[in-house]
């Protein structure tokens, strides 16, 4: 072979290289790298089996005139020269393969072809076979030489990543479908549930504070269980619901322009009583006592409140809980501060995920569901906020919520959040 030749050849074999990061799909690939195995070996055609499942090969790339004819054709492994390779890992020239009894005829009759000869090699992936990348009819009636075997193995290794490529991202695509579906049928489990739960609940409530007005002191303190341990289920059925919403887009905000320093003093008057209970020192530091802003004051509260309630479940009796609002540039930051059990810092990246727990469920101490803090964030980011934590393990928390002062009344209105 004359130089030209041979620049020619590592040209044509690194352009089928480059296809392999370059083409989009398998089968794009896989047919570039067919033309250039029958131009570099001067055969008449060339093709790629792939072993599919069974005991079988069947062609995933062929020449455009026999792809059709050729798509519903099974090699087997045994009684074939495609099955030799494959079994073998070796190369095997057919210099007349109709005299050969490992050629199988299948493929001939199907494409209306006769193979007169026949090089195929192996097309391996981490050692084991994968499929067999064969060419056919040396122009000329030439035999096939070393050359080509080297050229055609190049060429098969190529195929080979391209071939568990194409493998990986199918399953990675399954393994995805997989996940979405998994995730579908949480929350529809979530809104269900939430939904069925919410109306004998509240007849529950309803009926236990009626009855508690008309009992006796003696059966007031089990009513006032009654109610308290219901309150706690709405509670937690409110969260699923909030959640649910945020997530299905039915979550809306209803904005109007309210005082945030209203919104803190009663949200952290609301959660006075339980801390004083704990132990605790709860208090509230305002800055500037017109923090005024647009949004949707309910969400916001139901934000602040499960940053407080928080603070309160991991802090030990005898701690401090100090709510801190102040303007900042553009915007309002308010943090919740305090000096509890801390956050270690492995589960700090995952703390805002639905239903992520520091905790054990089976072995916390503390009750919940994991869903306080993803709510929190859905509510902020929906009124374009951004919340974060800094923790220190054992010595405490401090959450940060920021909120524009000036926001588009559009923001938020008609966009998807999830969670
Ligand atoms: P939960 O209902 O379990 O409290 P959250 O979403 O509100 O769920 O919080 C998730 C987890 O983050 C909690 O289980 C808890 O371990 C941790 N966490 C939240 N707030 C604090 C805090 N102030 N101090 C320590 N840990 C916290």
């Amino acid at each position: 072979m004359n130089p030209d030749e041979r620049l020619h050849r590592m040209e044509r074999l690194l352009a089928v290289a480059r296809g392999l990061s370059a083409a989009p799909e398998q089968e794009t690939f896989l047919q570039l790298l067919i033309s250039a195995a029958s131009e570099l070996t001067s055969s008449e055609a060339a093709s790629v089996l792939e072993q599919d499942g069974s005991n079988q090969l069947r062609f995933v790339a062929a020449p455009w005139f026999h792809r059709e004819m050729l798509q519903a054709v099974k090699v087997p492994l045994e009684g074939s020269a495609a099955g030799w390779v494959y079994q073998q890992k070796q190369p095997l020239i057919l210099q007349d393969a109709q005299a050969d009894a490992r050629h199988n005829k299948d493929a001939d009759r199907a494409a209306n072809f006769t193979t007169r000869s026949l090089l195929a090699v192996p097309i391996l992936y981490r050692g084991q076979p994968i499929g067999v990348l064969e060419v056919v009819n040396k122009r000329g009636d030439q035999p096939y030489n070393d050359e080509d075997v080297s050229i055609l193995e190049t060429l098969a290794s190529l195929a080979g990543a391209a071939i568990a490529n194409a493998a990986l991202q199918r399953r990675v695509q399954a393994t995805y479908d997989e996940m979405a579906n998994l995730e579908r049928m949480k929350n529809d489990f979530i809104a269900i549930t939430s939904h069925e739960l919410r109306t004998p609940l509240g007849l529950i409530l309803g009926h236990a504070t009626f009855l508690r007005e008309l009992a006796d002191e003696k059966h007031r303190e089990q009513l006032d269980t009654i109610i308290r341990n219901a309150t706690r289920l709405k509670e937690i059925v409110e969260n699923l619901s909030n959640v649910d919403n945020v997530q299905s887009g039915a979550a809306r905000l209803r904005r109007r322009t309210f005082s945030m320093t209203q919104v803190l003093t009663e949200v952290a008057t609301s959660y006075l009583a339980e801390a004083r209970e704990k132990g605790l020192d709860l208090r509230l530091s305002v800055e500037d006592d017109e923090l005024r802003l647009e949004g949707d004051a309910e969400k916001i509260s139901i934000a602040l409140g499960n940053l407080i309630k928080n603070a309160i479940h991991y802090t030990d009796p005898g701690g401090h809980v100090v709510l801190v609002a102040e303007r900042i540039p553009n915007h309002i930051k308010v943090s919740v501060i305090d000096d509890g059990i801390g956050i270690p810092d492995k589960d700090l990246p995952h703390i805002f995920d639905r239903f992520y727990q520091v905790e054990s469920h089976l072995t916390r101490r503390h009750g919940g569901m994991g869903l306080g803090l993803s709510t929190a964030k859905a509510m902020i980011e929906m009124h374009g906020g951004k919340i974060w934590v800094e923790s220190a393990e054992g010595k405490g928390s401090i959450f940060t919520f920021t909120l524009p002062l000036e926001t588009p009344s559009e923001r938020g209105r008609s966009k998807v959040f999830t969670v």
